[in-house]
């Protein structure tokens, strides 16, 4: 039986804010990461496009799991803003969520980020012009780490913490039990047992956060899913708004069912990559700082959010049907021109390698429409068009749209201002909390718990 103060499920950039804020407020607490995957060093997705081209299922996804978590090969956007990325703000308040995602910044600059630059939407000339074509750029500041400081930051944040906590990997916690004076988590390898426990297990560990919420009746929330396709196109067509804002957040009511579409996690001269979910291939991008691992193409996703009611409260399994559905007619993702998808054509290996676009993702070619729900597909169309009239160019013929991109979410769970669960000192923080879904916010959320902790050991 191992013990200690505090013990942290997951070592994504919730649990590493959590362990940092409280090696930094109240040094003398003993704290334990218990972390399911790799450290940074040792993930290594094994895809290389060449020998191996598609997932086989690894023990632990290096992608998703490990140092660093699900945002460790990520494009490192860290959006400080309460108009997206989660909801942390109706817990602590917009003030408090603002403050901590900008000391989460503070923090990433001084640990690597110092020559990366921060975006802001503030007085931007193109919130006009997409108010005037029916589109809504949100607010928000984002600081891009892209891919490669990204990782750097994460291995200096490792650098720190690992003489000041306890990091262990490759342990995975199967199970979290309240006892009279704590909690006892039951992993892979030991025991550990602590007075305070951070469960910060992410998307990747949704699934076990279900049978924990169960175990200890911890009420529940649906969850939303949102479904949609990954746009990819030459540079040039969005660089009017990548070169000003990086990520520009642009949403849009579309006129055939009132529903919304937005644009999400955009990657100027980025690369599109393959997402395993739980053995589900998905699609997402990234995008580097350094100009040579740059491409000549941006890429984002469209996506279209469905919250599903009784008697279905599935939203998840819903999405996940879908992708399945692209992995079976595609063995994987499948990626359309945009010509061949209004003509009702499936896309060839011809027709992409006759095309002046170079896809960055080898992806099969198909027909989406075989794939997606229309009413998502006729909402994604309609807003390829809108986008065309502020970025000319995006409704082209060559414009590639893989399939399927799902952002998955995890339930809510039934969380007070404190981040706390009913049962006292057991917390859940970050994208498992069904609380956040980003970066900036799931990091704040660890240093909003340690600040707590630290504040009820009276330090
Ligand atoms: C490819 C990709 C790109 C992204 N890009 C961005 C971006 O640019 N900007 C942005 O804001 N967000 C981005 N995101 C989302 C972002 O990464 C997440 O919102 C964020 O990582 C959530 O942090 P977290 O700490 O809550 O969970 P995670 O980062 O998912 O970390 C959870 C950790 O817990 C571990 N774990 C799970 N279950 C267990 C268990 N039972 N026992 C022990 N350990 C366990 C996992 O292995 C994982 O390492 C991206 C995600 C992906 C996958």
């Amino acid at each position: 039986m191992k013990n200690y103060d505090v013990t942290i499920v997951g070592a994504g950039p919730g649990g590493i804010f959590t362990a940092y804020e409280i090696s930094k407020k109240a040094p003398e607490l003993s704290v334990a990461i218990i972390e399911y995957g790799n450290p940074l060093e040792k993930r290594k997705c094994p895809i290389d496009g060449e020998k191996i081209t598609k997932c086989i299922n690894c023990k632990t996804c290096a992608i998703m799991n490990g140092f660093g978590g699900a945002g460790a090969f990520s494009d490192g956007k860290y959006n400080i803003t309460n108009d997206f990325g989660g909801t942390l703000y109706e817990h602590i308040g917009k003030e408090k969520a603002l403050q901590l995602m900008n000391y989460v910044d503070q923090i990433n600059v001084e640990y690597g980020g110092q020559k990366t630059k921060l975006y802001s939407t503030a007085d931007s000339a193109l919130k006009t012009l997409c108010m005037r074509n029916g589109l809504h750029l949100l607010d928000a500041k984002v600081r891009h780490l892209g891919t490669d400081i990204n990782y750097e930051v994460l291995g200096n944040l490792y650098n720190y913490l690992k003489d000041k906590v306890d990091i262990y990997f490759n342990c995975e916690v199967k199970g979290v039990s309240k006892k009279e004076d704590g909690y006892e988590l039951e992993t892979s390898t030991d025991t550990f047992k602590s007075k305070y426990c951070v469960i910060s297990a992410g998307r990747s560990g949704s699934k076990w956060m279900e049978t924990v919420c169960k175990e200890l009746a911890i009420p529940t929330m649906s969850n939303r899913v949102d479904i949609g396709v990954r746009v990819e196109l030459p540079y040039e067509i969005f660089s009017q708004i990548t070169d000003e804002l990086y990520e520009g957040k642009i949403t849009y009511r579309t006129s055939k069912y009132e529903d919304v579409v937005r644009t999400f996690c955009m990657n100027p001269k980025g690369l599109v990559v393959n997402e395993n979910t739980n053995g589900i291939i998905t699609v997402n991008g990234h995008s580097y700082e350094d100009p040579e691992k740059q491409t000549n193409n941006t890429n984002f996703a469209l996506l279209v959010s469905k919250h599903l009611t009784e008697p279905f409260k599935d939203s998840n399994g819903y999405g996940e049907s879908i992708a399945r559905l692209s992995n079976m007619l595609g063995g994987g993702v499948i990626v359309q021109r945009f010509g061949d998808l209004i003509r009702g054509k499936r896309s060839t290996e011809h027709r992409i390698r006759h095309s002046y676009m170079v896809p960055t993702l080898k992806a099969t070619p198909g027909d989406l429409g075989l794939v997606m729900p229309k009413r998502i597909l006729d909402d994604i169309i309609e807003m390829i068009y809108a986008l065309d009239k502020i970025a000319p160019g995006t409704a082209n013929d060559e414009t590639l749209l893989y399939g399927v991109e799902v952002k998955f979410y995890n339930m809510e769970l039934e969380l007070d201002e404190n981040l706390e669960t009913l049962h006292k000192n057991l917390f859940v923080i970050g994208d498992c909390s069904g609380v956040t879904h980003s970066l900036s916010h799931a990091s704040a959320s660890g240093v909003y718990v340690a600040r707590y902790i630290c504040e009820k050991e009276g330090k």
